[in-house]
């Protein structure tokens, strides 16, 4: 059954064949619809009046009502090509009904043509932005279930690409979801959710703030965080998307420090910096940690979903007895150890992309510092979605340089393409 024009993200798992009674023409008649994509210039200057201007909202209303379903669409279809016994976990079924739910919502509104239309459109979008929220968490855990079973087959899927397929989608329909829920709203310094001139000192001394407080919650101590370079450069962004790779990469950084510093105490442990590097077209921030890097051997593994070396044994939620490098990676025989609260939290707070302060007070140990592994591959995603790009280069013995890339808007670039795309 396969859909001739349809990137299969499962393409290179023969028996990933969806069951019939999953099938959908209306589902992929959408998804092989082309999407309209924005880049965030556009979305800027489209957004620069609207609060004057109510058909401007009435248009927006509409690009979102159109391009959702398209979205949704297209992960319906990668849901449909999961492995059968995937399909079938109550978990991943959640997640597709849930999916077609929205799907189907908003495929039958008629088109935004007056306020109270749009009204009514933006309580749906809020809803549905906040009823998905759980929606990864179930999917993790479907996949885990799932993979636990026997499985026969010749070859099994790439987890890694599914979960930047439907994370990237994600991404993507929050952007355009809460983009038009804010449109209308006034906000200095902002457009819809994009900053328009986004310091990134202060985003930097906002997210080291809270890893010291984190860091010092679960170790005792903390290193300090200094910020070089261009303390003047701004750039315009979405500030939660900023923040997340921020806090990630310096929660890194500084368990590293802070665990290779643990025998020295009485010395303050080096610092971690971060270097701010304004040029023409782009702004590149380098975290440079004195953490003891990361191993030539593990520097690929740690791009795949749920790879962690965090110590299970320290994690206030574990019995566990050491650390466990685990990961949802390129096969299935690698998937973590079972969620816990905890980490399902985390997850959540990822998946919704809002949350992204740490969790709250009275929870404990280190898995706050890490130990999901989603940090580094989400924080890439999240970057490489507005044309930038996260580089880590390690040198084993020492520390790690994170060099992460934001583009300026001169790229005008937008979102990428191939990974919505259908094939020709
Ligand atoms: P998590 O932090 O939840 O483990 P990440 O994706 O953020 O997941 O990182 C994955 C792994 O990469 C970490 O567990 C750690 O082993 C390694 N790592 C990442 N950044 C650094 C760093 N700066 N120094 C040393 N190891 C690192
Ligand atoms: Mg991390």
């Amino acid at each position: 059954m396969r859909r001739p024009g349809f990137r299969n993200v499962w393409a290179d798992a023969p028996q990933a064949v969806g069951p019939d009674n999953f099938y959908d023409s209306t589902v992929e008649q959408y998804a092989l619809q082309p999407l309209e994509v924005l880049s965030l210039r556009q979305m800027l200057e489209f957004g620069k009046d609207a609060i004057y201007d109510k058909a401007k909202v009435l248009k927006s209303a509409r690009h979102a009502q159109r391009e959702l379903p398209k979205r949704l669409a297209r992960r319906l279809m990668d849901l449909q090509f999961l492995p059968h016994i995937f399909v079938k976990n109550p978990h991943i079924k959640r997640v597709y009904d849930a999916y077609l739910h929205a799907f189907d919502t908003l495929r039958s509104l008629p088109p935004a043509c007056t306020p109270e239309d749009n009204a009514r459109l933006t309580d749906i979008l809020q809803r549905l932005v906040d009823e998905h929220a759980p929606m990864l968490d179930a999917l993790a855990s479907g996949l885990r279930e799932s993979s636990s079973k026997p499985f026969v087959g010749p070859k099994l899927p790439n987890l890694d690409a599914f979960f930047d397929s439907m994370l990237r989608s994600r991404i993507s329909r929050r952007v355009i979801a809460e983009q038009h829920i804010h449109l209308a709203q006034r906000r200095p310094g902002f457009i819809g959710v994009i900053a328009t001139d986004f310091s990134l000192r202060e985003a930097v001394d906002h997210a080291a703030q809270r890893t010291r407080q984190v860091c010092t919650e679960t170790y005792g101590f903390s290193a300090e965080v200094v910020c070089t370079g261009n303390l003047r450069a701004s750039i315009p962004y979405i500030p939660i998307h900023i923040d997340y790779m921020l806090f990630e990469l310096l929660k890194n950084a500084m368990r590293a420090v802070v665990e290779a510093h643990r025998g020295r105490r009485g010395q303050p442990p080096p610092p971690v910096v971060v270097r701010i590097c304004d040029a023409p077209s782009s702004v590149t921030l380098r975290i440079s940690d004195q953490g003891g890097g990361i191993p030539e051997a593990d520097i690929e593994r740690v791009w795949s979903y749920g790879y962690t070396t965090a110590d299970a044994s320290l994690r206030s939620d574990s019995g566990g007895s050491g650390a466990q490098p685990a990961s949802f990676g390129s096969t299935m025989t690698q998937l973590p150890r079972p969620l816990t609260s905890e980490t399902a939290h985390q997850i959540r707070s990822i998946a919704s992309g809002a949350q992204m302060v740490a969790p709250s007070a009275g929870a404990s140990g280190p898995w706050r510092m890490g130990g999901l592994g989603f940090g580094l591959p989400l924080s890439r995603l999240y970057a490489r979605y507005f044309g930038g790009d996260l580089q880590l280069v390690s040198m084993p013995g020492y520390g790690v340089d994170a060099f992460l890339t934001l583009q300026h808007l001169e790229g005008d670039w937008h979102e990428p393409l191939a990974e919505h795309q259908s094939a020709p």
